[in-house]
């Protein structure tokens, strides 16, 4: 049975700035996904004497033990040869695998440059796992009593060795515990508000496990559980997520992977409906966002960025004394641009935002961080002010999640 495991990353450039380990966190939801913990993770540059160092503790005090990167064909790949060395075994060409790296190149039409035979090379008795979309297989070593599995650096080909010759087997070797997993996505709550609300709740329960994630302008509550069957798990998850969202009610926008852009989408596709917007402080934030979904032409009509008062007036149709009594960030012009943008593209709902993105620009009565949204549906216009905290660009994220949020909450 393996219960622990821990994850080794092997790479000088690891170690600099500019790269980060993320196949140990893809790796770690895998895992944990059929009730693996991992316990411990060491990042090794492409040193020798320190991988050994590491992986012989590793191998002492872990049931599985997974190393990534290091497999390639070049002097600094090293984790094949420490690994033989700590295990004490021989390497030997694996002819199968020499092969298909030779025929790899030659239906390129290329030659194998000879380092690549390197890559060929394996302590004895290690199990080979395929590498279909590379050169280096991943490798899997038992050695007294622990769990080796060797996997290359390159995240798309460490995912699809992982996903077809590990994790069934390693399924096998968990103990028949199953997860179930939900997560829930909030926005329009604070994470002390929703913390209040639930946290009487999920605190009776052990499993499954809660956690409370703050993103960008939204908060993301995780639930998992465990359980003897994936029915049970299920079971097991459903008695606290149906709880959860109860209390939340229609703060919730998505439980699954759906981003609040998707969701609108969704809505406006399914009530047929259609969306234009004029965007100040935003900077057309909400039209990148809505149209970064795919087949959003069906429901989106136009987004303009509309800066200067002029540029209101003009492509907004805001009448100029509005602006001159109001001034330009204010409920009577976020309305404006929501009514006017709507009667310029014919749209079923008009949305407009105006506010202080800062660091300048602020005063007394209108601050930095002041935001004015407006929505135009038939012949009513909403507006919602809001101040927002932190700097330029957390205000116009939150603002670009409050109007997608309105117009949301129009629609459900
Ligand atoms: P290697 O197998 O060491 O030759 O690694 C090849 C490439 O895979 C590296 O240059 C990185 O771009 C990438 N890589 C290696 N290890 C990791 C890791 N732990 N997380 C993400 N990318 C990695
Ligand atoms: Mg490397």
């Amino acid at each position: 049975m393996i219960k622990n495991a821990e994850i080794i990353a092997v790479g000088s450039e690891l170690l600099t700035p500019s790269r980060v380990d993320t196949n140990s966190l893809y790796l770690t939801e895998l895992l944990n996904s059929i009730g693996i913990e991992v316990e411990l993770k060491t990042i090794v540059g492409d040193s020798e004497n320190r991988l050994e160092q590491v992986l012989r503790e590793a191998i002492k005090r872990s049931e599985l033990v997974i190393a990534t990167g290091g497999l390639g064909p070049t002097e600094d790949d090293i984790t094949k040869k420490v690994v033989a060395r700590v295990i004490k075994k021989q390497m030997v060409l694996e002819e199968r695998i020499l092969e298909r790296i030779q025929f790899r190149f030659r239906s390129r039409g290329l030659e194998m440059p000879a380092n690549n035979a390197r890559q060929a090379l394996v302590p004895v008795g290690a199990r080979i796992l395929e590498n279909p979309v590379g050169t280096a297989p991943g490798l899997w070593i038992e050695h007294e009593g622990c769990h080796i599995l060797l996997l290359p650096g390159p995240p798309r080909e460490l995912k699809v060795i992982f996903e077809a010759s590990c994790m069934p087997r390693l399924t096998e070797f968990s103990g028949g515990i199953r997860l179930a997993t939900q997560v829930f996505k909030v926005t329009g709550m604070t994470e002390s508000r929703l913390d209040e609300i639930i946290a009487p709740i999920y605190t009776r329960y052990k499993n499954p496990t809660t956690t409370i994630l703050a993103a960008a302008g939204e908060i993301h509550v995780h639930l998992i559980a465990k359980g003897k069957s994936e029915e049970d798990a299920k079971r097991i998850l459903t008695d606290l997520a149906d709880k959860i969202e109860y209390e939340l009610g229609d703060f919730v926008f998505s439980r699954g992977e759906e981003s609040l852009e998707q969701i609108v989408g969704y809505y406006l596709l399914m009530r047929q409906m259609t969306l234009a917007v004029a965007e100040s402080c935003t900077g057309g934030l909400i039209s990148q966002r809505i149209t970064s979904v795919p087949g959003s032409s069906s429901y989106f009509l136009c987004g303009v960025t509309c800066y200067s008062n002029a540029s209101k007036i003009d492509l907004a149709g805001i009448p100029p004394l509005l602006i001159e009594m109001n001034g330009a960030v204010s409920p009577e012009v976020a309305k404006g641009l929501a009514e006017g943008i709507r009667l310029k593209t014919g749209a079923t709902i008009g949305v407009g935002v105006t506010g202080i993105a800062g660091p300048a620009g602020g005063s007394v009565n209108k601050p930095v961080g002041l935001v004015h949204i407006a929505l135009a549906l038939d012949n009513t216009v909403e507006h919602q002010e809001h101040r927002f905290g932190g700097d330029r660009e957390r205000i116009r994220l939150w603002a670009s999640q409050a109007a997608l949020d309105m117009v949301r909450r129009k629609l459900i």
